[in-house]
């Protein structure tokens, strides 16, 4: 009997699915390596604080976007993280931290592409030269409930939004238990 072109189909398919499920099974983790990205198409790696889309670090990860931060701003989140956890069952986590120049001009040159020159680019990222990120100084906060955690409570260790544009992005802006400083209102990441 002639197979007709749908069972011919399903047995191309069926073959297919038995060789990829086959494949998967030897080459186990390996492959779910392969699959993870290891750096940007701009080469940008840990090195350079780069943290993948999707990613997020505790504030005691090894990699340098958290141990190339400020030592202040890294000890005030790290006491925030202690109380947000034994007051709110909240942790602090983060999705960029300190960044690379190299990291922040190709966050730069993004913005180029995206707005069409480096004038308008620069009414929405800044410079390498430009960045509290790049020095230091700053953290993007990965969930919305630590951010309104920080939000209300982060001035007990000195912790202030900094942009009423950027609700994730806090630096260390006053003494603990002092007063933040308004929110200036030109955040560009
Ligand atoms: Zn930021």
């Amino acid at each position: 009997m002639k197979h007709s072109r749908a069972s011919r189909a399903i047995v191309i398919v069926s073959a297919l699915a038995l060789t990829v499920s086959l494949a998967a099974c030897v080459a186990g983790p390996k492959l779910a390596e392969t699959l993870q990205p290891v750096s940007t198409p701009a080469g940008l790696t840990d090195s350079d604080g780069y943290i993948p889309n999707g990613d997020t670090l505790t504030l005691n990860s090894d990699k340098p976007a958290i141990t190339r931060l400020d030592p202040a701003l890294l000890s005030a989140l790290r006491s925030a993280d202690t109380a947000a956890e034994d007051e709110r069952g909240i942790s602090i986590t983060i999705t960029d931290g300190w960044r690379s120049k190299q990291y922040q001009d190709f966050l730069f040159g993004q913005a180029v592409q995206k707005y069409g020159s480096e004038q308008e680019a620069e009414r929405w990222v800044r410079r390498g030269t430009d960045s509290a990120h790049v020095s230091g100084h700053a953290v993007d906060i990965a969930t919305a409930d630590a951010m309104d955690f920080l939000n209300r409570f982060g001035s007990r260790w000195g912790l202030c939004q900094a942009y009423a544009n950027e609700i994730w992005h806090f630096e260390l802006l006053t003494t603990a238990r002092g007063t933040c400083p308004p929110m200036a209102t030109d955040g560009r990441g």
